[in-house]
């Protein structure tokens, strides 16, 4: 695996690739890597000549600072792990390479950031949308992969993606999950024993959120017993429950033929997400 810091030395070394016709494939990620991780690199390895991951802790998408400093930092296991892949080309620049001034652009996506995630974390799309367009400039891959763990932020990908015509097509990919249903997350690392088995209440809440929906009960009443649920477990506290058009993320109140449940909260400091489309089986 060719390993760049350096944003020219990846242009150059990409540049050679395109005038071969080779297609590129790119996942962008924070590093931590974990099956869901890989899941994203077999799939770009199957669908073109060269896959580029990038390791990239952007500070310009955490709302809180204590989140950033604490995010676990693995480059050695990583790099392990994109070999054990066949991964051809890794990126992890430095803060600085990305962010040589401060940047000044903000980027907002009306009402697909004002609920959930960007209504609790207040300018993270921003910066994520930030991050993903130099990343795609700087790579200009024939396809770009994200996974569906973060189902907002590949809502808000695919509007950047339209609303400035990157000519990258965009492919998700469904959840991995630990044997015992917790999605797979790179914050999951920060969790000690006794957290990790409380943190499998998220699923199970979606889980219980879906049966009644499906048995008719009101999403009001479902919200709150998922409150009761949640707040049980010693040192857990529900952000939000929400149920959603996935095609816009539009509130609902009801099940259609694309909705999707979203949760959000905190065991002890560690803050976790999750979702679960309501027609999948
Ligand atoms: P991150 O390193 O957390 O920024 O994630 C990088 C990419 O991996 C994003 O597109 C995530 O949605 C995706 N991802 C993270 N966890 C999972 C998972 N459990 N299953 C599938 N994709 C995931």
């Amino acid at each position: 695996m060719q390993i760049f810091n350096e944003i020219g030395e990846l242009r150059a070394f990409l540049a050679q690739k395109k005038s071969s016709n080779y297609s590129i494939g790119f996942v962008p990620t924070m590093g931590a890597l974990h099956q869901g991780h890989l899941a994203l690199i077999q799939a770009s390895k199957k669908e073109n000549d060269i896959t580029v991951c990038s390791i990239f802790v952007n500070p310009t998408q955490f709302n809180n600072p204590s989140d950033l400093e604490k995010y676990p930092r693995t480059l050695e296991k990583d790099i392990a792990l994109l070999e054990s892949e066949h991964c051809d080309v890794l990126f992890c620049p430095t803060p600085a390479e990305m962010y040589p001034n401060q940047a000044s652009i903000r980027l907002s996506f009306g009402d697909l950031e004002t609920v959930m995630e960007g209504k609790f974390r207040p300018g993270h799309f921003s910066g994520v949308a930030l991050v993903v367009s130099k990343l795609l400039h700087i790579v200009e891959p024939t396809r770009a992969y994200f996974g569906q763990k973060d189902f907002q932020q590949l809502k808000i990908v695919e509007q950047l993606v339209k609303d400035l015509n990157f000519n990258a097509e965009i492919k998700s990919i469904s959840i991995y999950r630990e044997p015992d249903g917790l999605a797979m997350s790179s914050r999951n690392m920060r969790l000690n024993a006794a957290q990790r088995e409380v943190a499998i209440i998220f699923y199970k809440t979606l889980l219980f959120a879906k049966e009644q929906l499906l048995e008719g009960v009101d999403f009001a009443v479902i919200q709150k017993q998922a409150h009761a649920m949640v707040e049980q477990q010693p040192g857990v506290k529900l952000e939000y429950l929400e149920l959603a058009d996935a095609s816009n993320l539009k509130l609902m109140q009801h099940v259609t033929e694309n909705t999707v449940l979203l949760i959000a909260g905190y065991v002890g400091e560690v803050r976790l997400i999750d979702n679960l489309l309501m027609n999948e089986n």
